[in-house]
């Protein structure tokens, strides 16, 4: 191959690398993967707050709990006064009996409410329970995603790197000051360093080069500079 062979085959190949890239990326599953796991971090931030919410309302219950059996404890104790005998004044019989009247309505109430309390706490375990049933199932989704996308990205990754190695080979071909000037070309011109003149064409920048340049640029070296985008320029011959 001549140097401008070469370094037209040497684009070829990086194109090639460039779409074998470009396909791995565009993978519907990468794409899928990426929007799951956006969806999977919202719903975490639900499971966190049930979780929190369910751990409130049991804390809540054991409190409740806790106040009906002090109440229930006052009771037993004014309970146990009256029963003694010891108490014999009327008046502060009465007055013990309508504490006692009052610590069980205070006691029915406290009840009430526990009872309001668990049915909170029973909810909240079942709403917990259906996120965390969400979360699995999505999680279970996406490691299915990301072995299907192993699989095909796989199989481009394999392609990628054969065309990879064989731009290497042709890239050796190349003298180093040539292939540095490619390799800058490249990268400010969007991937593309190199064009050939067809007729009177850039084949990179389809531009059409006056006819006088053309005969200047046939008469030159094989590897020239387009005029007009200033890519390397391969003369090839003219069919
Ligand atoms: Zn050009």
């Amino acid at each position: 191959m001549t140097e401008g062979e070469t370094l037209l085959a040497l684009m070829e190949q990086d194109l090639a690398i460039a779409r074998a890239v470009k396909a791995l990326d565009e993978l519907p599953e990468k794409a899928a993967i990426l929007q799951l796991r956006h969806r999977l971090k919202e719903i975490e931030g639900v499971a966190e707050k049930a979780r929190a919410y369910v751990q409130r309302a049991n804390a809540m219950v054991a409190k409740s709990a806790d106040e009906v059996q002090m109440v229930q404890a006052k009771i037993d104790a004014e309970q146990a006064k009256v029963l003694s005998g010891q108490i014999t004044d009327s008046k502060e019989l009465r007055n013990l009996t309508r504490e006692i009247d009052a610590l069980s309505r205070r006691k029915d109430q406290l009840e009430r409410e526990e009872l309001g309390l668990m049915e909170k706490a029973e909810s909240g375990e079942a709403q917990r329970a259906k996120v965390d049933a969400a979360l699995e199932e999505g999680r279970a989704k996406e490691a299915d995603l990301i072995e299907r996308y192993k699989s095909r990205g796989g199989e481009i990754q394999t392609e990628t790197a054969r065309l990879r190695a064989e731009r290497d080979a042709i890239a050796r071909m190349l003298d180093g000051s040539v292939l540095a000037r490619y390799e800058r070309l490249r990268e400010a011109k969007k991937g593309v360093a190199v064009g050939a003149l067809k007729g009177a064409l850039c084949t990179a920048c389809r531009t059409e080069i006056p006819a006088g340049e053309v005969q200047a640029l046939r008469a030159g070296p094989e590897v020239a500079e387009c005029p007009n985008c200033k890519r390397m320029l391969v003369i090839v011959g003219d069919a």
